[in-house]
């Protein structure tokens, strides 16, 4: 590989996407971008135990081999696992343990796509996303050079958000200087809330953001600039769901997450990643643009690809 080859990564984000209900339904580029690059799971080391429907503070923790001897006081909600994709550590360093958002610590500890632009300022960095709770809270800053944000919520169909959130950053992943991207897609994790994973709506939606993806990528491969550009995919999810339907609690269904890592045009052979977490994610998404990680930053994870 030419060392004049520009670096950039896409960083794709599906709400509450259960790994195995991905891999029992299928979803040909999510399949693809995994058979030909690395992957695999880990259990989110903090959730409340028996109250998946159900919001609250997040006071009852399970001391887990993952939080790495850390007591981590946290649901498996959205805010905590899109904080820590974000920020690269965990709940009890940024602060939101559920989706309240009422002492983040984003300042200390901000988002990967500020910190890739705080080092290397000629960056150009976007996120698009259609929770705005992740814009009014700063998970992801307003230092960020072009920001798409849609309000799911107010809008009622999620699967209209996406839509919207998909064909902004299809634009711009075409047309822009793109070097760090952030784009989030959430209508499985709100159909999963009404009907669970296990229902054929649930396939439908999946198989809506699995074309999605596939748009965002054909765009990276049709830009004119492509020939000089590598690319590095990630794609991950915040939670899961108990098979009725909700999260929050400390069940396997709730704690299991993915991470995803393809380099396009190269081949990584479909290999295991050993338990890549979500605090994983922003530090992979930064060493891919060459910036290492500085210890006083306090991250909890590292780059996925130091060792693959
Ligand atoms: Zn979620």
């Amino acid at each position: 590989m030419p060392l004049s080859k520009r670096n950039k990564v896409l960083v794709v984000g599906m709400d509450g996407l259960r790994f195995d209900r991905l891999r029992a339904l299928g979803a040909p580029v999510l399949d693809g971008l995994m058979s030909s690059g690395a992957y695999g799971t880990s259990k989110l080391p903090y959730g409340e135990a028996g109250t998946p429907r159900t919001e609250s503070p997040g006071e009852i923790v399970p001391k887990s081999p993952e939080s790495g001897g850390r007591v981590i006081a946290s649901r498996t909600d959205s805010g905590p696992g899109w904080s820590s994709i974000a920020t690269g550590v965990w709940p009890d360093k940024h602060g939101v343990v559920d989706n309240a958002f009422t002492n983040p610590n984003f300042t200390k500890f901000p988002d990967f796509l500020t910190r890739a632009k705080n080092v290397r300022p000629e960056l150009t960095t976007a996120a698009f996303f259609s929770w705005t709770s992740l814009d009014e809270h700063g998970a992801f800053s307003r230092a960020i050079d072009h920001r798409f944000v849609v309000d799911g919520y107010g809008m009622g169909l999620w699967a209209e958000a996406d839509l919207q959130v998909a064909e902004a950053a299809e634009r711009h992943l075409a047309d822009a200087d793109a070097d760090a991207v952030f784009v989030y897609l959430g209508d499985t994790d709100e159909v999963a809330h009404d009907l669970g994973p296990h229902c054929p709506e649930y396939f439908a939606a999946l198989q809506t953001q699995d074309a999605y993806l596939g748009r965002l990528l054909d765009a990276v491969r049709g830009r004119s600039t492509y020939p000089g550009e590598r690319w590095t995919v990630l794609v991950t999810t915040d939670h899961g769901h108990v098979d009725e339907g909700g999260h929050g609690g400390t069940s396997d269904e709730e704690r299991t997450v993915f991470v995803i890592a393809n380099r396009l045009g190269e081949d990584l052979g479909g290999r295991s990643l050993s338990g890549p977490r979500l605090v994983d994610v922003g530090p992979t998404a930064l060493g891919v643009l060459g910036i290492a990680a500085d210890p006083a930053w306090e991250l909890d994870g590292t780059d996925l690809f130091i060792n693959c």
